[in-house]
């Protein structure tokens, strides 16, 4: 919750509710899930096409209007509850308008399900982030943790006038595609933890990254860790390596903590 509003913007354009509903592609035995439903204007359309919509939302005044308006609309179903901490159930697709303060967190819970389609609007700044390419200034680790989980793209920007009331920002919808990571990863965690701290170091090169970062990343031995890893990796940039160049080296970094770890107990 941002300031005490729970971030309400809610979408009024026909136009644009219309063009979210298209973009999930419903078919009669999908379960939607649909998180901060606000007064249901996007809800009312989904249910018109899936099996089951299932609706969190965590204001309770709007919890009020949404059981009024649909308690007799059979295949919706109403949580009451923060999503951030709700159990998710089962659902084959997830459409929603955000509540943009929670992006981060609620994409990469929703992204420990299983699900085959995310509809998902976010703060214009935030959707370019996730689909961002190296070297481009908006590439950061958040391109590289949606790229680990799911294809990303960017399906349409949508204006502050088609929101009311209109937030300060423009937006826009992504379409995500849950699948498989497209390169190895041997440990997901750190992996993870790694992209964090080359990041937030995204202009030195990886070498002093990695030095300066192993607070967080606690590599024994860090700098014959580095000094074995190829140096025309380690001489890059976070923002210049591809997310499968970045797993290469996560990797490494694994293999060579194993490697020094049985060295030091043969000596
Ligand atoms: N989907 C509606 C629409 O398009 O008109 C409303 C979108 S509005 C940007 C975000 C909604 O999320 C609000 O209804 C707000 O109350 C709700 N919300 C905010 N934080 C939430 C949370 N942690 N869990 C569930 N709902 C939340």
């Amino acid at each position: 919750m941002k300031g005490g509003t729970f971030d309400q913007h809610f979408l009024v354009d026909a136009g644009y509710l219309d063009r979210i509903v298209a973009a999930a592609d419903l078919d009669p035995d999908d379960v939607v899930l649909e998180i901060g439903a606000g007064v249901g204007n996007l809800t009312e359309r989904l249910a018109q096409k899936a099996k089951k919509v299932i609706v969190i939302e965590l204001d309770p005044a709007l919890v009020r209007i949404l059981h009024d308006r649909f308690d007799e609309v059979e295949n919706i179903e109403i949580i009451a509850g923060d999503a951030l901490k709700v159990d998710f159930p089962e659902f084959s697709k997830v459409v929603s308008n955000l509540p943009y303060s929670i992006s981060s967190e609620i994409t990469f819970k929703l992204l420990r399900h299983k699900f085959k389609l995310g509809i998902l609007m976010y703060q214009y700044e935030f959707a370019a982030r996730m689909v961002s390419q190296p070297n481009c200034k908006d590439y950061s680790r958040l391109t590289v943790d949606t790229c680990y989980f799911a294809d990303a793209s960017i399906l349409m920007k949508v204006p502050k006038s088609a929101f009311q009331p209109s937030p300060e920002v423009d937006s826009a919808v992504v379409k995500l595609v849950p699948r498989p990571a497209p390169f190895e990863v041997k440990d997901q965690a750190f992996f993870m933890d790694f992209v964090a701290a080359v990041f937030s170091q995204r202009r030195k090169k990886l070498k002093n990254a990695i030095l300066n970062t192993n607070h967080m990343l606690k590599i024994p031995s860090v700098k014959e860790v580095i000094a074995r890893l190829p140096e025309d990796l380690m001489n890059k940039r976070a923002e210049n390596l591809t997310p499968d160049e970045l797993a290469h080296v996560a990797n490494q970094i694994v293999n060579l903590k194993k490697l020094i770890l049985a060295e030091t107990k043969e000596q």
